[in-house]
């Protein structure tokens, strides 16, 4: 259906430009999907729409929606599931190349499954960059499906990589006796019966999206899984069809310690790497940064390449804490994801942008700087300059988009409303959501899904939860008995030196 038309009367708006901590009480006009006016001339353009209807947000406070700029749909199921597994050992237990082949309504599901998530956390846009492995048209079919019905504006990416996840992670080649080799993978593999990158090309790219709140990215898995010859087909079609990238880089010390490793030539840099590939700039966005270097950080300013903060599944997979303030003060713009459900638990915006700020205060003895401001911009206006979509998402003002998100002001997060964007940040769990409107369509009212009946939904999704815990408990098994050799990667990863350290060890 084509966006809708609404007023929304008597609430406190963040709007664009204005004082974040007291923000004035306005009008807002959104016609057919995009706001219209804002305003006395709002009241005025709404008695030309017989009929429209009106939201009265006495006693809310109105904020753009928020954008999940890095999160992937293919591990809903697997949320509470572990805790303590650092990122190589998380890697064989919840990505999908471990797993058998999903059915199509396990697809649908778990992607319905997380978008209600995102929404219940008032965001208005999710950035997935899913993996499908085994590839499978149907299984994209699903995902899509699922995004149209329930209403969730999303920036669709397929993840994909063409060597082979054993290949790219440090010493696991030497510790793992060779008749286990073939139990090891990533977070993407080579799919060998189909040319995913011209698949998507030839069905979604070259022809108008009949998704209307769907667009697309690219989704190179990371670096080090992607031949020079992959990253500059990336670059091509990124070009062709101005198309934003996500990719993950230097989540865990792994992963810095596999580009010192790997690429000589460029100074053990992926940076230094994907700038002579072409693939630095605007539309790129990585995700994580977390063990990146200060002459890499620079040349991300330089270039205008974007970041994705993750301090969730940062925190929780042993990574580390992200350079924030060296990236702000290099001018390098940040969004802000809740990556997976199995390695953040949550797709909760308040608990990342709560967990930016608070990272921040620990990163520096002497830096004053507040965060509240950075955090909540990452969490919109730097989501939509990652997504591409500067113009008209994560900013109330006319011509963007209507996605929007009222908050109770009853809730005892805002008595007394000292500051909207503070409280917002750091005192905001997501229990002051009441109503999430995406293009001008109210998706939730009052905390409850409008766009398909929920106990249905539950339903839908219990029906496929025994089959996916059947199945993890066979790779639970599986992982249990390659332990011993994770581990000792893992300390040798630990004993190496990449120049720096991103995790606390209390010295
Ligand atoms: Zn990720």
């Amino acid at each position: 259906m084509a966006g809708c038309s609404l007023l929304i009367r008597n609430g406190l708006v963040l709007v664009d430009g204005g004082d974040p901590h007291r923000p004035q009480q306005a009008e807002i006009l959104v016609k057919d999907g995009v706001i219209a006016a804002i305003g006395d001339q709002a009241v005025v353009g709404a008695a030309a729409i017989p009929g429209i209807t009106e939201i009265d947000a006495g006693g809310k406070l109105v904020s753009p929606g928020f954008i999940n700029a890095h999160y992937h749909s293919h591990d809903t199921l697997a949320k509470g599931l572990m805790e303590q597994k650092p990122l190589e050992t998380w890697r064989l237990l919840a990505l999908p190349p471990q797993y058998p082949k999903r059915s199509r309504e396990e697809i649908k599901a778990r992607t319905l499954l997380g978008a209600l998530e995102c929404l219940r956390s008032g965001m208005t846009t999710v950035q997935d960059m899913v993996t499908l492995y085994p590839f499978d048209e149907e299984h994209l079919d699903a995902v899509l499906e699922a995004y149209d019905e329930i209403g969730l504006r999303a920036v669709v990416a397929l993840q994909y990589a063409d060597i082979k996840g054993i290949n790219t992670i440090p010493f696991w080649k030497e510790v793992f006796p060779k008749e286990l080799h073939g139990q090891l993978s990533t977070a993407a593999e080579p799919d060998a019966r189909i040319d995913q990158l011209a698949y998507f090309e030839d069905t979604f790219l070259k022809k108008p999206c009949q998704f209307e709140r769907i667009t697309w990215a690219l989704g190179p898995s990371a670096p080090e899984r992607c031949t020079s010859d992959l990253i500059a087909r990336t670059v091509a079609l990124s070009e062709t069809y101005d198309l934003p990238i996500f990719t993950h880089i230097y989540e865990s010390k792994g992963m810095a310690l596999q580009a010192r490793m790997e690429y000589p030539e460029h100074g053990g840099s992926l940076i230094r790497r994907l700038d002579e590939e072409g693939l630095l700039g605007p539309r790129l966005n990585l995700a994580h940064s977390v063990w990146l270097q200060d002459a890499e950080i620079e040349l991300l300013g330089e270039t205008g390449t974007n970041v994705v903060i993750n301090p969730l599944s940062n925190m929780k997979l042993k990574s580390g804490i992200p350079p924030i303030l060296e990236l702000q003060r290099a001018g390098v713009s940040l969004a802000l994801g809740c990556d997976n459900c199995s390695c953040s638990d949550a797709q909760n915006i308040f608990q990342a942008m709560k967990l930016f700020g608070l990272m921040v205060h620990i990163s520096d003895d002497q830096d004053q700087t507040p965060q509240a401001e950075a955090a909540f911009d990452a969490a919109t206006t730097g989501g939509a300059h990652a997504v591409n979509r500067d113009a008209d998402l994560g900013r109330i003002k006319v011509g963007a988009r209507g996605d929007l998100v009222l908050f109770d002001l009853t809730d005892p997060s805002y008595v007394p409303l000292n500051s909207a964007v503070r409280q917002i940040v750091y005192t905001e769990g997501g229990r002051g959501v009441d109503t999430v409107i995406v293009d001008g369509r109210v998706v939730i009212d009052d905390g409850e899904l409008k766009t398909m009946d929920q106990a249905k939904l539950l339903e839908q999704i219990m029906a496929v939860v025994p089959q996916f815990r059947e199945d993890y408990a066979q790779i639970e098994k599986r992982v249990d008995k390659l332990q011993p050799y994770l581990d000792e990667a893992h300390r040798r990863i630990w004993a190496a030196d990449v120049g720096g350290n991103r995790l606390f060890t209390g010295h």
